[in-house]
């Protein structure tokens, strides 16, 4: 049994084990895939401290951090399901159980897919999911946000500082986003919003993105619009699929609602990074998240009684 088991082997899940360890108690993680998002990124320039680095080499050095502690890593298993029976018990898709007194939830959050021909063959040559971090690899291209709710509209008028035009494409016949930042993104001139328009291909040269095919919905007519860039926003889904029946609440999004200390409705049960109700979705703020929540573990252990 662990006093700290981590589940999630990405940025919130490494920092989670490392502080778990630090603190000399019996610590464990669990991960599908270790490095999580990051291994689907390529050039990261927003973690403070490290000017670049890419995903693959960001992943090694978590590793490499990593095995400076005793943490038994367990990686290429799916965590399946979370109850009290005494301890913690999380059960394994493979029909094991590893209990724990606490428990650290850091299974992250995956980007929803278009799923039109060209999204995986141009996915960082064009294709991006964070505006925050690949925006300035368009500076003065024309760019596309595909989808109208309220991460789609900031993303565009976070990017329209930064590229030359940003063309919104929108499925449905009305934005989703709040007022007032449709008022703002139609008040900036190098915004355009298209609705009613299916995205149905993306384009490029065989090396990087060229264009983009949209349907529009009303007329059925085929429209194409040259970019260097399409930005997908039809949301982030936390995974968490597998707490259902759980005592961890979730929000509406299905992200577990978590405090500042990364507690969550289930005693001894914190939670970090993407996967919960965080605002902003980083590798730094992740980190810092499972820094928070193997701390509030430890604070939660030692007020309560081994068993
Ligand atoms: P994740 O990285 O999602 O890790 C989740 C972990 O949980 C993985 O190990 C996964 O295998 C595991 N897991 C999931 N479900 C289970 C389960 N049931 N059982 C066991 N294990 C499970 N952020 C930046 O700050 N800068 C950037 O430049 C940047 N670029 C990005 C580019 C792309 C293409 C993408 C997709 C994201 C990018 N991000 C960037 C966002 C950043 O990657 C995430 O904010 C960060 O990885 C979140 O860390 P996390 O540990 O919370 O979750």
């Amino acid at each position: 049994p662990y006093d700290v088991l981590v589940v999630g082997g990405g940025p919130a899940g490494v920092a989670a084990a490392i502080y778990a360890a630090r603190k000399g108690i019996r610590t464990g993680l669990l991960a599908e895939r270790f490095g999580g998002q990051v291994m689907d990124t390529v050039g990261i320039e927003n973690l403070i401290s490290v000017p670049y680095t890419e995903g693959p080499k960001l992943a090694a050095n978590l590793e490499q951090h990593l095995a400076d502690y005793d943490v038994d890593i367990i990686t290429g298993q799916k965590a399946a399901g979370l109850a009290r029976d005494g301890k913690l018990q999380l059960a394994l898709e493979s029909g094991a159980t590893l209990s724990s007194r606490a428990v650290v939830l850091a299974t992250g959050a995956r980007w929803r897919q278009l799923g039109v021909p060209g999204e995986d063959d141009y996915r960082n040559k064009g294709v991006a999911y964070c505006p925050h971090c690949d925006g300035p690899l368009f500076k003065g291209k024309d760019v596309a946000v595909i989808g109208g709710g309220n991460s789609g509209i900031e993303a565009a008028i976070d990017l329209a500082g930064i590229v030359r035009n940003v063309t919104v494409l929108e499925f449905a016949d009305t934005l989703r986003a709040d007022d007032v930042l449709v008022r703002k993104a139609n008040s900036m001139p190098n915004i355009t919003i298209i609705t009613s328009a299916q995205t149905t291909e993306v384009h490029g040269d065989g090396s990087k993105v060229i264009a983009l095919d949209y349907i529009d919905r009303n007329s059925g007519e085929s429209k194409v619009i040259e970019l260097a860039g399409v930005f997908v926003q039809i949301g982030l889904v936390p995974n968490t699929e597998w707490l259902q029946g759980s005592q961890v609440e979730r929000n509406r999004a299905g992200e577990i609602i978590a405090d500042t200390r990364g507690a969550t409705s289930m005693e001894g049960v914190f939670a970090a990074g993407d996967v919960t109700d965080v605002p902003y979705k980083q590798i730094i703020i992740s980190m810092g998240g499972g820094a928070a929540a193997s701390l509030g573990a430890f604070d939660y252990l030692i007020r309560s009684a081994e068993e």
